[in-house]
């Protein structure tokens, strides 16, 4: 069985995020993709998260139409900063996984910052890691010391992140093309991302 981890603060959860899942398993023969929130994102303790309760609704919501597609908890249940290789370690045990049959999904942005993760070589030896492009961040632009070490999806590059739906909201710009329509009624009943 092949099984992707697909870790993120999913703030919300966007159409970026649900192709280059469904790109990765079609790409890679992968059996089930996990998104895994997390609880705590360690670039990210300086800012402010939407509770996990609310990240975890929206990715069930947005989740639902398709099969194929898992969530995973375990980082919300570990609590404190969520850590990649800590998460990676616990579900190749849960699943009685080898590395040929983990992958671990990340987009181009987050494989720049990589030296800055914790254990980022044990990452790369203990599962498959898959790179995705975003806008601003092609596949051309992955570091020469990681190109020989990750597999590099072909994805649309998509200009959508989390941040600018947050802000467009905010500003009352329509979004209707960014998210899936349940994760935006879901938004719109709990009054999330206004001011
Ligand atoms: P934010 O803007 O709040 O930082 P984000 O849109 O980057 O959020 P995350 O939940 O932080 O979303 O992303 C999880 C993972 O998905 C990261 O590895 C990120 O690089 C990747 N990712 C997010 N959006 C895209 C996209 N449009 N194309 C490719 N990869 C993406």
């Amino acid at each position: 069985m092949n099984i992707c981890l697909y870790g993120g603060t999913f703030d919300p959860p966007h159409n970026g995020h649900l192709e280059i899942a469904g790109q990765c398993r079609r790409q890679f023969n992968i059996d089930r993709v996990y998104f895994i929130p997390a609880f705590l994102a360690p670039h990210k303790t300086d800012v402010t998260i939407t509770a996990v309760s609310h990240r975890l609704a929206m990715l069930k919501s947005a989740l639902q139409p398709y099969s194929g597609f898992n969530i995973s908890e375990i980082e919300i249940k570990r609590q404190g900063i969520s850590y990649s290789i800590d998460t990676i370690l616990a579900m190749k045990h849960e699943f009685r996984l080898n590395r040929k049959e983990i992958f671990f999904l990340i987009g181009t942005d987050s494989l720049k910052e990589f030296d800055t993760w914790r254990e980022p070589q044990r990452i790369l030896n203990e599962c498959q890691v898959i790179v995705a492009g975003r806008p601003g961040y092609s596949t051309d632009s992955i570091p020469e010391k990681y190109r020989k070490k990750v597999l590099v999806l072909s994805n649309p590059l998509m200009d959508i992140s989390s941040t600018d739906i947050r802000q467009k909201i905010r500003l009352k710009q329509p979004v209707d093309d960014l998210l899936p329509r349940q994760v935006l009624d879901y938004i719109a009943r709990n009054k999330l991302y206004h001011i």
